[in-house]
């Protein structure tokens, strides 16, 4: 099924004249509708507890928000299908008529029970929207690659990941922060926070951004040196292009180990909440844009702030670039350690080099722990 899906969508060009954008419009965002929608029916258990009351509070925006995408998804889907002749715009108009049919029944200003478990449906709809909206315009203006298409290998799978990671918010916390908070309760109270605290909040952004990439780039770095590591961030490594949405593919193992590690000292040290959450908000959009396709190069903040040129560095194939730019955020690191990478010309070709990384979603999942389980079972086939 999901090889039918990449062999038929992947690598696709989506060239005017034909449907195909208003046919890619309809569908994408009737989905998002789709999925929208099934939120306002089911807000107890699809949509993330932390942000009902902004829903209850701004109920028009968000409803309104969703009638308009519909009719919006249905307007292309219909000029694709009707006068393009196009029939993904047929199944766009579809998905359109379904989310206008669910989106009916929406309840107003719900009272909700608690359920002990939900998915972030709302969290990915929300997110995915807002990124789609921005980068892909920007890439299309501003692209590093102009010949990348936005259907490009990969998208998929890379699609699976950006879905997991979100709607499977609780599971990711519940494993990482969670950890975390039950064993600071038990640790004695540590002097430093109540300094941390007595700081005004934009201070506390910048030093946690400096206190947290300096954990991060270590991370990083033994992600790259130490082989067992390795296995799990070369799933990340494998992209081949560049793009807002290969920042998503990262293995789940990864995703885990990262969150645990760079929580740490945010809990440790006491920050205050509404830095944390600044602070989270900035560098999550930050790591999509210096994934981005865009060509911008930012003279002298390049050494300052890791931009899109120094990040794509990092996922350079080209010899002289592997381990190198493990900062996420502050290069100095990098230069300071010695793993500094910057030329006079972009980074042109990526992925990974001397490993046979596979394709599929579930693939990627299960290869980092291939050779310890063929490891694992080689007695018994010899025998
Ligand atoms: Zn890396």
């Amino acid at each position: 099924m999901t090889d039918q899906l990449r062999a038929k969508f992947e690598n696709l060009e989506l060239n005017a004249g034909l449907g195909k954008i208003s046919a890619f419009i309809s569908m994408s965002l009737s989905l998002l509708c789709l999925f929208g929608a099934l939120c306002f029916l089911f807000p107890s258990v699809l949509t993330t507890p932390e942000l009902r009351p902004l829903y209850a509070k701004q109920y028009n925006l968000f409803y309104y928000g969703l009638i308009t995408g519909i009719i919006i998804s249905a307007g292309f889907g219909a000029f694709s299908a009707i006068v393009r002749q196009n029939r993904y715009g047929f199944y766009g108009l579809c998905f359109a008529l379904v989310a206008a049919v669910l989106g009916c029944g929406v309840i107003e200003a719900p009272v909700l029970p608690s359920v002990p478990f939900y998915a972030g449906i709302d969290y990915f709809v929300l997110t995915l929207f807002i990124l789609a909206f921005v980068f892909i315009p920007l890439e299309g203006f501003f692209a590093k690659n102009p010949e990348q298409k936005i259907l490009r290998v990969g998208w998929v799978t890379d699609m699976k990941y950006f879905m997991v990671s979100h709607v499977g918010i609780q599971l990711f916390s519940f494993l990482t922060v969670m950890p975390i908070q039950y064993w600071i309760t038990h640790l004695p109270d540590n002097p430093i926070v109540p300094y941390v605290q007595a700081q005004p909040i934009w201070l506390q952004f910048i030093e946690l951004l400096i206190v947290v990439d300096f954990t991060v780039y270590w991370l990083h770095r033994a992600m790259h040196e130490v082989n067992f590591l390795w296995r799990f961030h070369a799933i990340h490594h494998s992209t081949e292009y560049m793009d807002w949405l290969a920042s998503s593919r990262l293995h789940v193992i990864e995703v885990l180990m990262t969150r645990f590690i760079a929580t740490l000292p945010i809990f440790l040290l006491g920050f205050h909440t509404s830095a944390v959450f600044a602070y989270l908000v900035f560098i999550s959009f930050h790591a999509i844009f210096i994934h981005s396709n865009v060509r911008f190069r930012f003279p002298y903040l390049r050494w300052i702030i890791a931009t899109p040129e120094f990040h794509h560095w990092h996922h350079s194939s080209e010899k002289p670039a592997i381990d190198k730019n493990y900062a996420a955020f502050i290069p100095l690191y990098d230069v300071i350690f010695k793993t500094v990478y910057m030329q006079s010309h972009l980074a042109s070709v990526y992925g990974t080099v001397g490993y046979k990384i596979p394709n599929s979603f579930v693939k990627q999942f299960t290869w980092p722990f291939k050779k310890y389980v063929k490891r694992f079972l080689k007695p018994w086939r010899d025998q």
